[in-house]
């Protein structure tokens, strides 16, 4: 490996980061992660500090899972790779699916079509939403609903249904037919409504006059995150998620249940849809699935959908979509040991009672600082929003965010910048004593 003058030299140059202007990140490098060890992330420069972004919502386990590492290496040396392609499986992607079935049957998920992250998982459930509807003689179900401020990953579809301009504009025209409606999102929303029932009212009313104004019988699905993610962790009133499937069931719309974040406890539930005792017809899953320690996703197919496909006697019901890492060997061995790692400690439940620490953290740090306009999250998953005033909610401007960030990373914290939100995904294993830490490096930030 190179010494640590070359990765300091060559830092954004002959790279170009996802979600970042190449000549700011020329201008401003970023930070070189050399190390990870439990809960935190060393730098190029030996500082250590708390990983309060938990890699990308991903690190589920912390950065020193045994059982992970081990079962990549075995792996590795039994078969590195075969295709998933008709006409062979390997042994760890059988066995992966059947788990997820079994993990996922609350939510009445029976088949798993792998994929390679999140995106492909999305655009996975587009298209079998859309062929499913083939099959079934009704061809004109083509379109999707989405919600505005949802993030649904970047490929053409995923982008499509995304519901923030900064993730579509560049890449416009996308694909048509693809709507969206109001957030339940009561910090800001179109309504003024600060009620979460009504606030969950009025968004579903709002899908209903779409829904009526495209007609039902060209829409194909509604897609949504249980809890919006990188929108700024919205998180809906618990009436929402019930209310969209039943006005999906009314419409015979799928529903398709974007949990390539929430699954897997970060919620503190194993799933957003079982957060809100929902069922979707499919769940699109990728991140924590291997805790970030091998790129893997999965499409999951509810017994509806399922039987469709496997009743079909059309010209359509033959999957034309797939990847070569489909049920790639050794993500579905890395993600069969993260599975029974995250089962087995219960990652769920610490979830749980350290959101409960940390909301209360949040909220004193609105207290002592004016600049905190809002603070909100579900489990391990939290947002504080930045304003320069708090009755008018204007944004902060990105300098500040900046040195809040940089703040927080001197006194030993890594935190999330999305535009005038600090985005907080921290490891699901970590203690009370790390929820103290983040929040000490929040107000020395603030
Ligand atoms: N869907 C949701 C809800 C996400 O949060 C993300 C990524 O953050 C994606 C899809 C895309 O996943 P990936 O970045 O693995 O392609």
């Amino acid at each position: 490996m190179r010494d640590t003058n070359f990765f300091a030299e060559n830092n954004a140059k002959p790279i170009w980061h996802p979600m970042a202007h190449p000549a700011e990140m020329r201008a401003s490098p970023p930070k070189v992660i050399m190390k990870g060890e439990g809960v935190h992330v060393t730098d190029i420069e030996g500082r250590t500090v708390l990983d309060a972004v938990g890699g990308l919502w991903n690190v589920n386990l912390g950065y020193n899972c045994d059982p992970i590492k081990q079962a990549i290496a075995a792996q590795l040396d039994a078969l590195p790779y075969y295709s998933g392609f008709r006409g062979t499986s390997t042994g760890p992607s059988i066995e992966l699916a059947y788990e997820l079935s079994q993990w996922f049957a609350p939510e009445g998920m029976v088949r798993t079509f792998f994929t390679s992250g999140g995106s492909d998982s999305v655009e996975t459930a587009l298209r079998l939403a859309r062929q499913h509807w083939k099959i079934r003689g009704q061809g004109d179900r083509t379109k999707f609903l989405a919600l505005k401020k949802g993030y649904h990953g970047t490929h053409f579809g995923g982008a499509s249904v995304n519901g923030n301009a900064n993730f579509r504009r560049n890449y416009e025209p996308l694909l048509p037919g693809c709507f969206h409606t109001p957030a339940p999102w009561a910090y800001r929303n179109p309504y003024d409504e600060t009620d979460p029932v009504r606030l969950a009212k009025l968004c579903a009313r709002a899908i209903e006059d779409e829904i009526a104004f495209q007609g039902a019988d060209t829409i194909a699905a509604f897609i949504m995150e249980p809890v919006l993610g990188a929108g700024g962790v919205i998180v809906p009133p618990e009436t929402f998620m019930p209310l969209v499937r039943e006005i999906c069931d009314r419409h015979d719309i799928l529903l398709i249940a974007d949990e390539v974040v929430t699954a897997f406890g970060r919620t503190g539930a194993w799933s957003g849809s079982r957060l809100w005792n929902v069922k979707p017809d499919f769940m699109t899953i990728a991140k924590a699935i291997t805790c970030g320690y091998f790129p893997l996703g999965a499409t999951l197919i509810g017994q509806k959908v399922a039987d469709v496909f496997e009743a079909d006697k059309t010209s359509f019901g033959a999957i034309g979509h797939g990847y070569t890492y489909s049920g790639h060997p050794v993500g579905c061995a890395a993600g069969l040991a993260a599975l029974a790692e995250t089962k087995r400690l219960g990652v769920n439940e610490n979830a749980a009672a350290r959101g409960v620490e940390l909301s209360k953290a949040l909220e004193a740090l609105k207290t002592k600082h004016a600049l905190v306009g809002d603070v909100r999250g579900t489990g391990l998953m939290a947002a504080l929003e930045l304003v320069s005033d708090r009755a008018s909610k204007k944004p902060v401007d990105k300098k500040t965010m900046a040195k809040v960030a940089d703040g927080a990373y001197e006194a030993g914290v890594m935190l999330r910048v999305s535009g005038n939100m600090i985005i907080l995904s921290p490891p699901l294993v970590i203690t009370a004593a790390d929820v103290a830490k983040i929040a000490e490096g929040l107000d020395a930030g603030l």
